[in-house]
Formats: C-alpha cells, structure tokens, sequence
C-alpha cells in the first residue's frame, strides 16, 4: 500500500527545515527572499542570452542573410544583457545584503527572547536554543548565510532549467530520410530518446549519491559542532581576563592545556575519515553525471552532420549541455549546504515557535493613597520546572503594605524562590498568591512587576552608563539618581568618578569602569530605590559589602524603606530583629512565624539558628547591628 506520508520529491531535495526557515525569514522581512532569488535568476540566465544569440549569429552568417538582419540579433543581445544587467542591478540593490539580514534577525531573535516568560527563557531547551542560534550563526552563517545559499540553489536550479530549455528542440529535431539507414537511426526520435533517458537516469543516481553525501556532511558537522563547542569553552576559560586570576592562583593552566590536546586528538581522526568519504561520493556523483555527456556530443555531431540541425546549433546545444553539468554539480553542493545550514538554524524556527504559557490578566492594580496592600501566600506548593522535588510545600501567610518581614533559614530552604514567585517569575505549581485578596494572576503582568523593587543575590549591572544602570532606562532624572545613589551610600564615589553618571560601567569600551562587588551591590540597591515600588525586596543586600558599608545601609534603612513594605532575606540574624514579621523557612515550608520576642521565646528553630550564631558575635554586637526597622 502507498504511504500516504511520504514526502514528495521535491521536499526530499529541499528539507522541511529550509522551507520552515524561507518562512520565518519571510515574517521577519517580506524583501529579503523575494530580491535575493529574482537576482539569482537573472544572474543564471545572462549566459544564455550569449548562447542563443551567438548560435542565430552564426547560422545567419553560414546562411548568408543581410548585415542588417545579423545586426539586428547583435542588437538585441547588446539590449538584453543591458536589461538583464540594469534588473540584476536593481533587485542587488533591493536585495538585503548579509549584514542587513543579520542585523533583521538578531533584533527579531532579541525582541523575542526579551518577551518571552522569565520561565520559559529559564527552561534548558531555551537555553540549549539560544546557544545553537548563536554556534550556528558564528560558524555555519545561521539565517544571513542561508539566505545566500538560498541564492546560490536558485541561482543552479534556474541555470539547470534554462540549459534544459536550450537543449529540448535537439530531441525534437527532423529525422532525415533517404539518406541511408545510419543517418536515419542518428536523427531518429530513438536516438534522442535514448540519450534523454541515460541523462535522466545518471541525474538520477547523482541524486542518490547527493543524499548519501549529504548525510554524510551532516555527520562531520554534528561532530564539529561538539568539538568546536569544546574549543570555544577553552578559549573562552582563557581570555576572559575574570578567569585570570584563579587559573594563576591554582597553576590551572596545564589541566587546561591538557583539555585542548584531547579534543583536538579526538577530533583529528574522525575528520580525516569523514573527509576522505566525502571525497570519494563527491567524485561518484561527478563520474554518473557525466556519463551522458559523450553520447550527447556524438548525437549532436551526427545531427548536423546529416543535416537535421545547423552548424549554429552546435554551438547552443554544446554550449547548453556544458551549462546543464556545470549547474548540476554546483546545484548538489548547493543544495547540501543550504539543507545543512536549515537544519543547523532549525534551533530559530523552534525559538521562534516557543508559546509563553503565563496567563495574563487585564486586571489593573488598584493605586490605594493609603498603601493598604496586603499579599497572601495560600497553601503554596511549587516545584522548578521539569523537577519533582516541591521547593515550596504548602506555604501559607499574609503581610501587609508597610510591615517589614524578614525570611531566615539555611542556604537552600526556599527563600529566594518564594521572592520568584511572588515577583511572577514563576506561577505556583499548587495553591494562589493574593493581592487584595485577588488571584496575582489576574492582575496585568507589567503593572503588577511595578510593584516590587527586588535586588537578587545574583542581581546584574549592564556595561552601561550608570546613570542608565540605576534608572534602567536610556533617559533619566539625574537628580533622583544621585539622591538614589546618595541613600545607597556611593554617591560620593561616584562623584568622583571622572564621567559622572555617565560613565560606563565594566569594559565593554575603552573607557569603561570596573567596580567593586560591593559597590556593584550598593548601585543595585540605588537602583531598586529609584524605581519608587510600594514593595522592596532585598535578597542578601550586603553580602558583598565591607562592615561599615553594612552598618551604614542598615542604620539607614528606616528611611530607605520609610512606609514601603520590605521584605528581607539575611543570614545576619540581628538585622532581622526588628522586624514586624520573621519567617522562619526550612525545607521548603514556614516552620516558624513571629516577632523576634514571641520566636525567641518558643524556643524553636529561630532561636536556635540565634543562639548558634550568637556563639561568633560578642553580644553587644549582636545588639549593635541596626535592623531596618529601626
Ligand atoms: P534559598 O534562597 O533559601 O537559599 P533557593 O530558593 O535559592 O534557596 O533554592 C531552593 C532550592 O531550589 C535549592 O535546592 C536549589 O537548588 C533549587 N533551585 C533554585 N533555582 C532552581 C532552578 N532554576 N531550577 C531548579 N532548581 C532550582
């Protein structure tokens, strides 16, 4: 029985891959393909104009027609390839060049990686996306290549059928009669018939040979692909100059060294094999397709020989045949690199393709002049996506707008994934988030984001300006900035900088800036104070910060926060003592909730957690260290 699913032939020559990727590039830019593949055709028919015109021109000399009538075919083959030049012109000129599709692409390919969900972008697939996007695009062309192979195939296709074109009246020529029985079988219809069909089966098994080479291909690249992942990982190791210092201080250059030597052995040997192989199907692909060609230019000699085709149509049919192999071959190479490209870029059209699965609701948040917000946790329970384990089980508790809490706990209890999930970073997998007694869901994703100021452990400043840095934005108020930075205690530093707000932060030029951890740590807290929100959230605000640093952030931090709701994780346990609310997290549940007073007195894990590292810090400093309540 047929398969009904079986590919059609043309989409075993041209893979599902390289037609989903002509369509994605076709969103980005509905010029792109069109002006690339008019070019090509005319670009493969110029040499045609030449042939077809220069054959008329000598059979109308033999013939002894009129100067005029000669000058007229040579004036049309001036226009033509002046027209034909003009339109190749024209459409290179339409045509986006390699950096302009590059430019299209990347900025498609980073507007959807900025609108995609913190979740989905997370996810290992995405990631595993991105990196391909960016080994293919470095090391294969990604889509700005294909975009030429896609040219280069139309280019061979179109050279093909244009020779095929030229050579189609040869099988239809006269049959000569009476001229003996030689004559007769060489201008025949069998004759031609003959040779069409050897033709036709030598493009046939070239065909199997392309395939066998493209799989082939395909393997050796697969295989680069690793090794040449391995190299970059290498290379990258060493230059990075934030690398230097532990590669020095551990004399780990001999264990990187070693690294190298491995992958480039392993390599060697594969890609000599692979390169040999391809050698050997790349010569039988041109031994098959050239098999035809002899019988061909013994046929077309007898033909004008016995009369049935003019001298000039020597010169097209030899000229249309050479063309017909030379496109052939190159349509083979062709072909394989842009199918290889297509599968390499096939990491685009999944990315492309990914859905973002948060709901967002149309809800606005309420704008209460009395700052009477109130979250609730309800019976929350999550786990990371693709994992089992429920980092938070059933975790269930209010606050209000303008409490301070502090969540304590051992590294890995839960607490910097509660602050996700009430950022939406991630939905719960069990239970609801409230504000105002309203699923957070419900609310418009970006309204409800504008409510939190958070400054994550692993939070990042960009090598951007640093008055662009703490505003987050390209335009900003400079005197809200410095009071930000003021409060954060690095104003002065930053006055002293010679660029000002201005200056560029890390070296992403000549004049950029590095800065310290902590200094890093205090523009971020500047950061999330000048975006204002009702709710600040600091995870390990001072972790990087020098004592006095510290002791200066903290004794300000009633100002700092003033009526805002802040919510704070530490392991400095006196910074949270005064806070209206501690949560006292471990193994992914609240095992404790209270005051300092009330969780001292339960004598539970809170005070335990006190008492251990009471034992470090002299009393009075335990006491000393101001909390942000005062
Ligand atoms: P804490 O802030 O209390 O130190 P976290 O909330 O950061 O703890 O982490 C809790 C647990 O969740 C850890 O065991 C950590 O390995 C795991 N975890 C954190 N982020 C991810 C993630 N993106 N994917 C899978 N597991 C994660």
């Amino acid at each position: 029985m047929k398969n009904k699913t079986a590919n059609p032939l043309w989409q075993k020559i041209v893979s599902p891959e390289a037609v989903a990727l002509m369509k994605l590039i076709h969103s980005f830019h509905r010029g792109i393909l069109p002006a690339e593949i008019g070019k090509n055709i005319l670009e493969a028919l110029k040499p045609f104009i030449n042939i077809v015109c220069s054959a008329l021109i000598l059979d109308g000399l033999i013939a002894g027609e009129s100067a005029a009538s000669v000058m007229k075919i040579v004036c049309w083959m001036v226009s033509l390839n002046l027209i034909t030049a003009l339109l190749i012109a024209l459409l290179d000129w339409l045509r986006k060049s390699y950096l302009d599709v590059w430019c299209i692409s990347q900025k498609k390919f980073s507007e959807r990686a900025l609108q995609l969900d913190y979740e989905r972008l997370e996810e290992t697939e995405t990631r595993d996306m991105i990196r391909m996007h960016d080994e293919t695009r470095n090391m294969y062309g990604g889509i700005p290549g294909f975009c030429e192979d896609v040219g280069r195939t139309v280019k061979s296709f179109f050279s093909i059928v244009y020779s095929f074109g030229l050579m189609l009246p040869f099988f239809f020529t006269r049959t000569v009669q009476g001229k003996g029985m030689v004559a007769y079988l060489f201008t025949s219809p069998v004759s031609s018939v003959l040779v069409l069909a050897v033709l036709t089966a030598s493009i046939y098994f070239s065909l199997i040979f392309f395939k066998k080479k493209e799989r082939k291909v395909k393997e050796y690249w697969e295989y680069s692909l690793d090794f040449t992942r391995k190299f970059r990982y290498y290379h990258f190791l060493i230059s990075k100059y934030q690398n230097g210092k532990d590669i020095r201080s551990y004399h780990m250059s001999d264990l990187l060294y070693k690294g190298f030597q491995e992958v480039g052995r392993g390599c060697s040997a594969f890609l000599s094999r692979q390169a040999k192989l391809e050698e050997i199907i790349g010569g039988n692909i041109i031994i098959i397709s050239q098999i035809a060609v002899p019988l061909f230019y013994i046929l077309v000699g007898m033909k004008a020989l016995f009369g049935a085709i003019t001298v000039g149509s020597i010169l097209q049919y030899v000229g249309a045949l050479s063309s017909f192999y030379e496109s052939f071959t190159s349509l083979m190479t062709d072909l394989t690199e842009m199918n290889i490209c297509a599968n390499y870029s096939k990491c685009e059209i999944d990315f492309f393709s990914i859905e973002n699965k948060k709901y967002e609701g149309q809800l606005p948040v309420e704008k209460r002049d009395d700052n009477e917000y109130e979250l609730e946790f309800r019976d929350v329970s999550f786990a990371y996506p693709g994992t089992e384990k429920k980092i938070l089980d059933h975790v269930s508790f209010k606050f209000k707008v303008g409490s301070k809490l502090a969540l304590v706990g051992k590294n890995g209890a839960g607490k910097t994934t509660f602050i996700k999930l009430l950022c939406r970073l991630y939905d719960p997998t069990e239970g609801q988030i409230l504000l105002n007694g309203i699923d957070i869901k419900k609310y418009d994703y970006q309204e409800y984001q504008s409510l939190f100021s958070v400054v994550f452990q692993d939070f990042k400043l960009f090598s951007f300006e640093l008055g662009q840095n703490v505003a987050a934005s390209v335009d900003y108020e400079e005197e809200r900035v410095w009071d930000s930075l003021d409060k954060a205690g690095i104003g002065d530093r930053v006055r002293r900088m010679k660029g000002g707000l201005q200056t560029v932060l890390y070296q992403a030029g000549d004049d950029g800036v590095e800065i310290s951890g902590g200094e890093a740590q205090k523009i971020a807290i500047a950061r999330a104070l000048y975006k204002d929100a009702p709710v600040i959230i600091l995870d390990e605000p001072t972790s990087a910060l020098d004592p006095i640093s510290e002791y200066e952030i903290y004794s300000k931090f009633d100002t700092l926060v003033s009526d805002k709701t802040a919510i704070y994780i530490s392991h400095r346990m006196s910074s949270c003592r005064f806070c209206d609310n501690i949560a006292v997290f471990d193994n992914g549940t609240v095992r404790e909730m209270g005051s300092h007073e009330s969780l001292m007195k339960k004598k539970g894990l809170y005070y335990k957690m006190w008492e251990s590292q009471a034992k470090y810090y002299s009393e009075k400093q335990m006491k000393e260290v101001p909390s942000f309540a005062g």
